[in-house]
């Protein structure tokens, strides 16, 4: 294993923040990562994992050991109608999209162009038009660094919710090494969510194809979200808020266009970008950084800033959305280190 010290992390940053690894290792093995936490421990030194860095905040010096899976092997296993397919936690998340639609498999199709890796999707249960993650998982394999051991978890093991799991509510502890998805070889594709629907009836398509919802998807996307290798930004900076339903028609007395998603438990999902654009955030500039100007739920930055700089801006915008809807809004990246 090679362990290289002052390692510039600015190419795993999607928001493009200067920051400083003490030490960095890429570990392609499960003997690896744990020759890795070995070495971290004898010289008494914390260890953070980074994927692709698309969903983290990243402090100007990291002291410890960043550890970045580098297993990249997929293999799968036929079952009936459906496939397992197992991925190594490095593996770039869109690539395996495109791998499996490329089979006629679907299940992740409309998780297109999410960036990072796989072992990150478990950690927030990634999602996007209306599939998570969790919809498809299967099974997956982590380090347990509190343990000392490998631990498989089932779907039921991890906690699942929106934007959360088991990974992020016990941030540092567990290291994904390998995740299993379940992915049909025959299921018809179902596409549910408003955004897309309207992208495929504006082509006249009525009843698109797995490879039409993977290329319609890249498209909606790439039509509302910054690039980041164009503009520095985390995607989604906050998570889309859930209220109870008293308070939903409180505020729909003032703001009567503001959309609810009606959850199981009785509660109502808002969209954060529509309150954020409410109070006329959308566009603003403050010096680095600011907030997209068409989609007032990407925070982007513009070059030279830090993270506190770009946490700032947050906090204002989070004071705002508070005391204009008594809403408070949880951002989505996380801080890294924790
Ligand atoms: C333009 C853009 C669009 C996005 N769109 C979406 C979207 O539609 N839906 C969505 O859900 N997210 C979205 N995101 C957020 C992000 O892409 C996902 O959260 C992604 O899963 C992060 O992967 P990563 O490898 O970059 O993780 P990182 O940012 O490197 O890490 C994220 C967290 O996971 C932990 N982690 C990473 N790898 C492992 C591992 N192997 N084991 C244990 N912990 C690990 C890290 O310690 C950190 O806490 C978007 C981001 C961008 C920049």
């Amino acid at each position: 294993m090679k362990y290289i010290s002052d390692y510039a992390l600015s190419e795993y940053n999607t928001l493009g923040f200067r920051s400083v690894a003490q030490f960095f290792a890429e570990p392609q093995s499960p003997e690896e990562i744990e020759a890795c936490i070995q070495w971290a421990k004898e010289k008494q030194l914390s260890v953070h994992v980074l994927g692709g860095g698309s969903n983290v905040l990243l402090a100007p010096q990291v002291n410890g050991l960043v550890l970045k899976p580098a297993l990249n092997d997929i293999s799968f296993e036929l079952k009936g109608d459906d496939v397992l397919v197992t991925v190594g936690a490095g593996t770039d998340w869109h690539e395996l999209v495109r791998w499996t639609v490329e089979r006629g498999w679907s299940g992740i199709e409309s998780m297109a162009l999410i960036p990072g890796s796989v072992g990150a999707a478990p950690v927030q249960n990634i999602g996007a038009y209306g599939t998570e993650l969790k919809d498809v998982f299967y099974r997956l394999t982590a380090f347990d660094t509190q343990q000392n051991s490998w631990v498989s978890f089932t779907k039921e093991a991890c906690n699942f919710a929106y934007r959360d799991s088991r990974f992020k509510q016990e941030k540092g502890r567990f290291i994904i090494a390998e995740v299993v998805l379940k992915l049909s070889r025959t299921a018809t594709v179902n596409v549910k969510y408003d955004a897309l629907t309207g992208y495929f009836s504006g082509l006249g398509i009525d009843k698109p194809s797995l490879v039409q919802v993977f290329d319609g998807v890249c498209a909606v996307r790439r039509a509302k979200l910054p690039d980041p290798s164009e503009l520095a930004n985390a995607g989604s900076f906050f998570k889309n808020p859930v209220i109870s339903a008293d308070h939903y028609q409180q505020i729909l007395e003032h703001w009567p266009t503001l959309v609810g998603y009606p959850e199981p438990d009785g509660r109502v999902k808002v969209a954060a970008g529509w309150l954020i654009d409410k109070c006329q955030w959308k566009g603003y500039r403050q010096g680095p950084v600011g907030v997209y100007e068409k989609q007032a739920l990407v925070l982007v930055h513009y070059g030279d800033g830090t993270r506190d700089q770009l946490l700032a801006l947050a906090s204002d915008i989070k004071e705002s959305i508070h005391s204009a809807f008594g809403i408070d809004l949880e951002i989505e990246p996380q801080l890294f280190p924790r």
